[in-house]
């Protein structure tokens, strides 16, 4: 049995080990985020919010669109549609501090088969993300449909390597029972600004009603505005903003 005997330290070199105290703390690993969704706008009608506390937090964040939106930008000739929505999506990120990104199908058609799981997959992995978010796959629109089960074939191909969370849209989601929140009141002004980027959409339209939800899933959770998820029961749990 060997005694050390206390050594004495100074009060200088103990506020000086202090100082010294947040260069050993472990480092700050920003996650990497996916947002998957139908068309350029469903991200940011679902997730805008929770988008803008994760990028405020210094994580990585992209947007990624299964299609341009080639279906329908307002009164404009089809053929300007993925152009225009593809500037609105860009515009959008740009307000989140996000990336956009692109799956390559097409607005209205999109195809569930097995050379587009793997393409989808593809894509996916090439983000190497940590946590995904995708459309709740009871909806109303094919193409969210789709992007819902493309995202989960692909979680399954990695053997559940990334936490998978599933996201509601205004009029189009349905039989949607949530179990996470995450608090959007602080950052109302860009989640806002967010949709409104896609003005071929008419977010007159839409936006009031995704507000509603945001107001609704608030009072489920005692938060004055929370966009709210469901963490399919078999993946890992995210690091959700608090
Ligand atoms: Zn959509």
């Amino acid at each position: 049995m060997y005694y050390n005997p206390p050594v004495p330290v100074s009060r200088r070199r103990l506020l000086a080990s202090a100082a010294a105290l947040p260069l050993l703390a472990k480092p700050f690993a920003p996650l990497k985020i996916v947002v998957a969704g139908g068309h350029p706008g469903d991200p940011e009608c679902g997730c805008a919010g929770t988008v803008a506390r994760y990028t405020e937090l210094g994580h990585d964040v992209v947007l990624l669109y299964l299609n341009r939106g080639e279906g329908f930008c307002g009164g404009a000739n089809l053929a300007r549609c993925a152009g225009i929505r593809t500037e609105e999506a860009r515009k959008a990120c740009e307000i989140l501090k996000a990336r956009a990104a692109f799956a390559g199908q097409i607005d209205g058609r999109a195809i569930v088969d097995d050379s587009h799981y793997e393409a989808f997959a593809r894509v996916l992995a090439a983000e190497s993300p940590d946590v995904v978010f995708t459309q709740w796959p009871i909806d109303h629109h094919r193409d969210h449909r789709a992007v819902s089960i493309l995202t989960f074939d692909a979680w399954l191909k990695t053997g559940k390597k990334f936490a998978l969370y599933y996201y509601e849209v205004a009029e189009d989601t349905t039989m949607f029972s949530p179990a996470d929140y995450v608090d959007i009141s602080t950052v109302e002004s860009r989640r806002r600004a967010a949709c409104y980027a896609h003005a071929s959409q008419q977010p007159d339209k839409w936006y009031p009603k995704q507000v509603e939800i945001t107001r609704s899933r608030g009072m489920e959770s005692g938060l004055p505005q929370a966009e709210a998820f469901l963490r399919h029961p078999e993946s890992k749990r995210a690091l959700l903003p608090r």
